[in-house]
């Protein structure tokens, strides 16, 4: 999966989820060998990066505005497998990532790409719903 849809979806549970910060915060972390488990399309590195920054960019704004910076916290957390494997922080949860990530990500399923990009738009509705800007 894309870094943008495991940080919409980190900070989606972090918004809906009506338990204590630890707990909605273990899950955010937790929804990431979940959705890598699902049959996806991986992005080039570029273009993962590129659509990352644009993604935590907006999670800035959202949570300057807003004055929540666990909604970062919570993306950084969706987000932390990838930058574990990309900087090889952790060995132990860099193998447990390999072992839950799908084995042959799919190539040129371009309805793939599409349903992630459809389920990233309902994230980031859901996220400015529950953040409830005027
Ligand atoms: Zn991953």
């Amino acid at each position: 999966m894309t870094g943008v849809t495991h940080m919409l979806a980190a900070t989606a549970i972090y918004k809906v989820v009506p338990l204590g910060k630890p707990i909605v915060l273990a899950m955010a972390f937790g929804s990431h060998f979940l959705l890598d488990a699902i049959p996806h399309y991986e992005l080039s590195t570029l273009l993962n990066y590129i659509l990352g920054a644009i993604t935590f960019s907006f999670l800035v704004i959202l949570a300057f505005y807003t004055q929540n910076y666990y909604l970062l916290v919570a993306a950084f957390l969706g987000a932390l497998p990838d930058l574990n494997w990309i900087l090889g922080w952790n060995q132990s949860l860099g193998q447990f990532h390999s072992f839950m990530h799908v084995s042959n990500v799919l190539q040129q399923q371009s309805a793939l790409i599409i349903a992630e990009a459809v389920f990233d738009i309902v994230l980031t509705f859901v996220i400015l719903r529950q953040s409830k800007l005027r």
